[in-house]
Formats: C-alpha cells, sequence, structure tokens
C-alpha cells in the first residue's frame, strides 16, 4: 500500500461521543453532499479510530448525525477489511446466531456478550458516491452489525440481554468517563 493511501494520515482526531450523549441515542441523516468536507470527515473518522485502537467507528461518535461508517477490522480468518461506507443499508444478515464479546469506543474498557449474525452484507457508496458492496463474515460481520446500529441511533448494550445488560449498565454507571459516575474521585 502506497503511504498516501493509507486513511487517516491527513485526519485530526476529534473527541468521541460517549453512552448518554443523545448524538449516539438518535437516527443519523442520509448524506446528499458528496462534497470535500464528507472526504475530510472520513479523513477524521480513521484517525479518530486509530487513535483509540479501534476496529470501526460512525459518524455520530464524533458528532457528526450523518449516515458514515469506516472499518478496519479482521475476520475470523485474519482477513484485514479497511474502508468505509457512506449511506449504509444491512441488506442481509444471516447465518448462525453468535454470542460474541463486543466492545465500542463510546463506551470505553467495557465489553459484554451480545449475539449477532455470522454473515452480513452491507451496501452503500464511497465518499465519491461510487456504489460499494462490503460482505462480511464472523468478527468482521459483528462489526458490519455494530456499525449499522450506531447510525439507527442503537448501541450495543441495547441488545444484550438479562444478567449481562444489568452488569455491564452497573459497570458503566461506575466507569470514570461517565459523568454521571457513582465512583468516588481519585
Ligand atoms: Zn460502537
Amino acid at each position: 500500500m502506497r503511504h498516501g493511501s493509507i486513511p487517516g494520515t491527513r485526519g485530526h482526531v476529534r473527541p468521541l461521543t460517549l453512552l448518554g450523549d443523545p448524538l449516539l441515542h438518535a437516527p443519523c441523516e442520509e448524506v446528499t453532499d458528496y462534497g470535500p468536507e464528507l472526504a475530510r470527515l472520513v479523513e477524521d473518522m480513521f484517525a479518530t479510530m486509530y487513535a483509540a485502537n479501534g476496529v470501526g467507528l460512525a459518524a455520530n461518535q464524533i458528532g457528526v448525525p450523518l449516515r458514515v461508517f469506516v472499518y478496519d477490522c479482521p475476520d475470523d480468518e485474519d482477513v484485514r477489511h479497511v474502508g468505509h461506507v457512506v449511506n449504509p443499508r444491512l441488506i442481509e444478515a444471516d447465518g448462525v446466531v453468535l454470542r460474541g464479546p463486543e466492545g465500542c469506543l463510546s463506551l470505553p474498557g467495557l465489553e459484554a456478550g451480545t449475539e449477532r449474525y455470522d454473515r452480513a452484507v452491507v451496501e452503500g457508496f464511497t465518499v465519491d458516491g461510487e456504489p460499494v458492496r462490503v460482505p462480511g463474515t464472523g468478527w468482521f460481520a459483528r462489526c458490519l452489525q455494530h456499525e449499522c446500529d450506531h447510525l439507527d441511533g442503537g448501541v450495543y448494550v441495547d441488545r444484550v440481554t438479562g444478567w449481562r445488560h444489568r452488569r455491564v449498565m452497573r459497570q458503566a454507571a461506575r466507569a470514570p468517563w461517565n459523568r454521571r459516575s457513582t465512583a468516588a474521585p481519585h
């Protein structure tokens, strides 16, 4: 890969929106302007995702309520997938349902067993308006479903059930990044 083509190298790291931020819990709007602003947004999203050691990031996680996500994520065969999708639609999600550990840059340091389909296909557009189709399996299929959820105002903990849900919400309430944290200051 040519150095200049590595995504995010020209981007700026932006602050992450965290659980409880209204932007994270509201559906994002369709992108209608495929101009330089959109390309800059995608660059900033890559820079922010890499700085936080994430495998995927949705635009509302940096406070921009537009339907865009980026990813740099391996699948279960260790094939690396890198890209972005504008106005993505999850057109297929099937195969076996697997519960696996899932985390999110908007709930730093936490994870919980979350059920996802083992296979997913997303269709959308590049920043240039070219159609793209992104199929994924395993861990990458999980990532695609996770990012599509974000753009609909969903967070993975919404899909966690029972004691797992109670535990992760308790951990979130106590987390140092939570402004309503009940943890003692240190
Ligand atoms: Zn997330």
